[in-house]
């Protein structure tokens, strides 16, 4: 199935093109369709199955129709283990999300280096791509407010959960708006990635690629 049949307009159809991606992999074909319904999805992936594009497209294309961000209150939440994938999903974000008709702002943000500038970027930001401990600091600076959030992705659940942070992640969660999406992608379903799933998704799409 083409990009084209999965529910995403123009605009990032050729934001799509530009990047080469003739076809959808497998679970984009599947995770696509079902974020933009708004269902929440349990994706079993690895990193090299395009996982990232699978909920950035979707999530973008929402974004759209949507009305940007009041200041410091974010739209979608990122929560990833570690900086490098901090960073990676945020250019992905930046890649698809750079022509399209309604402007996201998207920012990274993680520990290991200085919150001041972290703090005077996020005025205005739509999507937020945070590791757990750095986005605790930047909420209670009041820097950043969760309880406008729509969608919710976990990205490798299961590596947050064996670096050691899943009190973090509960303190997070805590502070969402109970009625949102939520995403959850992990390399492999253990016995706490899925006692977690179960607390997080209600009736997800189960895609495991
Ligand atoms: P990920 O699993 O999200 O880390 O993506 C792995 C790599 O696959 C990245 O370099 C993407 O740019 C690339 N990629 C993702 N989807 C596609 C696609 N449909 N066609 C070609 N390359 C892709």
């Amino acid at each position: 199935m083409p990009f084209s049949k999965l529910g995403l307009s123009a605009p990032l159809l050729k934001a799509i093109e530009a990047q080469l991606y003739e076809q959808p992999y497998p679970i984009q074909q599947q995770a696509i369709p079902a974020i933009l319904q708004g269902k929440d999805v349990l994706g079993i992936a690895q990193t090299g199955s395009g996982k990232t594009a699978s909920f950035v497209l979707p999530m973008l294309e929402k974004l759209q129709r949507t009305a940007p961000s009041r200041n410091r209150f974010v739209e979608a939440l990122i929560l990833v283990p570690t900086r490098e994938l901090a960073v990676q999903v945020n250019e992905v974000f930046k890649t698809f999300g750079a022509a399209l008709p309604r402007r996201v702002k998207t920012l990274a943000v993680y520990g290991g280096v200085s919150i001041n500038p972290q703090m005077l970027q996020l005025s205005g930001t739509d999507v937020l791509v945070a590791t757990p401990g750095r986005l605790l600091d930047l909420i209670e600076s009041r820097a950043v407010h969760l309880s406008e959030v729509k969608t919710l992705v976990l990205d490798e659940a299961d590596k947050m959960l064996n670096l050691g942070f899943k009190e973090e992640m509960d303190r997070i969660l805590a502070l969402l708006p109970p009625k949102r999406q939520n995403i959850l992608f992990s390399a492999t379903l253990g016995g706490d990635v899925q006692a977690v799933q179960e607390t997080l998704l209600h009736s997800p799409v189960t895609i495991a690629v």
